[in-house]
């Protein structure tokens, strides 16, 4: 009835609806508001489908308002709080209060031990193309947000893989505050620095971070930012790898910054970004932008294959 990404007018506490995925379940209309089966095991189906998408894995229930509110939630976890915490006008919602405890336990028991069927069917992983690994603590941990986009990078330097690790590392004299899921250097070798469940620093935009595979490209130090053939080569394997570990059957590019934002990705589809709609950076460079409608539709090409 409203998006997930908008806020409802549900609890009467703004603090908690700009925080909360807000759920109406049909009820009996008397105290104890009893729920009937159906659909209380749909609300477990939802919030299990739910905390998938938002890639947590731990339901937390912890009986009170006061306890709830100043709970610091790890980034794994998702907690249960109820109306009448925040309103007197709220029903009792006894029957539903009772059983909450019950529920965070099935939904964390459904996620952390999934079956086939309530499996994410497109679990995180990582290339297999990678061919050097070099882990930056430049990241944010956990995603909050599906993998729905690909965000190529031009690195201003004809870097080999290792070369960048080291920037993005402290540990070995790196003095950016960056990082990126993975870079390809000079040669068109992989290098992997933020798993992909993981959220780089890379895009100059959080948004974009969240939901993006962030890729830095060894090119040239001045404009057009120009690629070798090798590395090129590898982006398009490494698209056409992501896109099928993730279930895509499309990668999509569209050559407008707002269409592309608002644009709402398909299920099936990988969407195309660039750094320099979020920041006045030239990147990707012209080189690479001016192919990038060849990169989608090579990549679809191969996908469809
Ligand atoms: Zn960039």
């Amino acid at each position: 009835m409203v998006d997930e990404e908008n806020r409802a007018w549900s609890t009467g506490s703004p603090e908690n609806d700009h925080r909360a995925v807000t759920v109406a379940i049909a009820s009996d209309k008397t105290d104890p508001y009893a729920i009937h089966a159906t659909p209380y095991n749909r609300f477990i189906d939802f919030a299990v489908d739910l905390m998938q998408r938002y890639c947590k894995d731990t339901l937390v229930y912890l009986g009170n308002k006061d306890a709830t509110l100043n709970h610091p939630l790890a980034p794994n976890e998702m907690i249960l709080t109820v109306y009448p915490w925040f309103s007197s006008s709220a029903p009792s919602s006894t029957w539903l209060i009772n059983n909450l405890s019950n529920i965070a336990t099935e939904v964390t028991n459904r996620l952390q031990n999934p079956t086939p069927a309530s499996a994410p069917k497109y679990p995180f992983s990582n290339s297999s193309l990678t061919s050097v690994t070099h882990y930056s603590p430049n990241n944010s941990g956990r995603r909050t947000y599906a993998i729905q986009r690909i965000t190529p990078h031009c690195v201003e330097g004809q870097l080999i893989a290792e070369g960048l690790g080291n920037w993005f590392d402290s540990a070995t004299g790196g003095t950016s505050q960056a990082s990126s899921n993975y870079g390809i250097g000079r040669n068109g070798e992989v290098g992997l620095y933020v798993d992909e469940r993981n959220r780089s620093w890379c895009s100059s935009n959080e948004n974009n971070d969240q939901r993006g595979i962030t890729i830095e490209c060894a090119s040239d130090t001045t404009h057009p930012y120009a690629m070798y053939d090798a590395v090129y080569n590898t982006l398009l394997d490494l698209c056409e790898d992501i896109c099928r570990r993730y279930g895509k059957t499309k990668l999509v590019f569209f050559d407008d910054k707002d269409y592309s934002l608002a644009y709402v990705v398909k299920e099936d589809e990988m969407l195309i970004t660039v750094h320099r709609w979020f920041s006045s950076k030239s990147c990707p460079g012209d080189w690479l932008y001016s192919r990038l409608p060849n990169v989608a539709s090579t990549v679809t090409a191969r996908l469809a294959a």
